[in-house]
């Protein structure tokens, strides 16, 4: 199916809504509500807090009962773009896997106030990517609101009538991403794991979870899938899996070769997936897959990754620098 071009709050299946940004570029992630029979689920919060109370708003004025309690509020994984916004939302059931629950506290949202606040002025090419992938949002006064309950594996949870299954697929983009699939709608919210129209990154890996977490989702009978970008099918699923196998080889071929992650990073046709937005993740891919090959060279510094995708992102001249 195709949902088009819609944002805002769109109902795709009897009781469930998608939150749709306007892009799906860095930070713009959507999120879900499941309601059935006077129970509710969220699913992901947002990047901020005027945000989050914005997309909160709109789904109390489609399902009021929101606006005193939400059931259960599931977050897919630790990215800032899918929690931050959690202690605007009324409920006692916070749930995630053991693994993001874990990886939340890494990253603290007063780290990246401090760090967005730190480029403020900076116009290097680091300062302009910084600003380009996190100066839309506010990320000051956040106070982090962390799961109350935790599963490995599977879990299932039911809103009303609706049986809905929480399943692990991480560690692939973070370390412990989740799908929710509703079966009876044919609806299945997959996080990060499928970026729609703009390239996916891989924090954690290994690749082969995430190439599996795709071969599964387009497994699952499920004809509406939102990811990260427009929704999607199967279709969406199979796209992001061939991305992977794709750069899976290149960037292997290139390691087995010798090349620095640099230049195979810039070396490697991306072919079909060219038209992605965010192509400058391949640094951080390859940078990921290498380190899975074993690679000795690989950077583990985020501002280094961020610079290094900078730079692709502005793309070099003959004065390229090395920060
Ligand atoms: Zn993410």
């Amino acid at each position: 199916m195709s949902i088009g071009r819609k944002q805002g709050l769109v109902e795709v299946a009897d009781g469930i809504h998608v939150w749709l940004p306007a892009d799906g570029s860095w930070g713009w992630s959507n999120a879900g509500l499941i309601a059935d029979n006077d129970q509710t689920m969220i699913v992901d919060t947002l990047f901020d807090l005027p945000l989050t109370k914005i997309m909160l708003g709109e789904m109390g004025r489609v399902i009021p009962a929101v606006k005193e309690h939400v059931d259960i509020l599931l977050n897919t994984h630790a990215n800032g773009d899918h929690c931050h916004g959690n202690e605007l939302v009324p409920t006692s059931r916070i749930i995630s896997s053991v693994a993001t629950a874990d990886e939340m506290s890494e990253l603290p949202p007063a780290a990246l106030a401090a760090m967005v606040r730190r480029f403020e002025e900076d116009d290097s090419p680091l300062g302009r990517y910084i600003k380009h992938a996190f100066g839309d949002f506010n990320f000051s006064d956040i106070t982090m609101k962390a799961p109350t309950e935790t599963f490995t594996k599977s879990m299932s949870v039911t809103i009303g009538d609706l049986e809905i299954e929480l399943i692990e697929v991480g560690p692939a983009h973070t370390k412990g991403d989740v799908l929710v699939y509703v079966p009876s709608r044919g609806v299945i919210f997959t996080g990060d794991i499928l970026f729609i129209e703009g390239t996916p990154l891989m924090w954690a890996g290994p690749v082969d979870n995430w190439i599996d977490a795709c071969d599964r989702i387009a497994s699952l009978e499920a004809v509406t899938i939102p990811g990260h970008g427009p929704i999607t099918d199967s279709s969406g699923a199979i796209a992001v899996r061939d991305y992977w196998i794709m750069l899976k080889n290149e960037a292997k071929i290139r390691f087995d070769d010798g090349m620095s992650v640099r230049d195979a990073a810039r070396d490697i046709d991306l072919g079909a997936f060219a038209d992605w937005g965010e192509s400058e993740r391949i640094y951080l891919n390859v940078n990921s897959l290498y380190r899975e090959f074993g690679s000795s060279e690989v950077v583990e510094d985020v501002m280094e990754l961020f610079a290094e995708m900078g730079q692709i992102w502005e793309g070099e001249g003959e004065n390229e620098k090395h920060i």
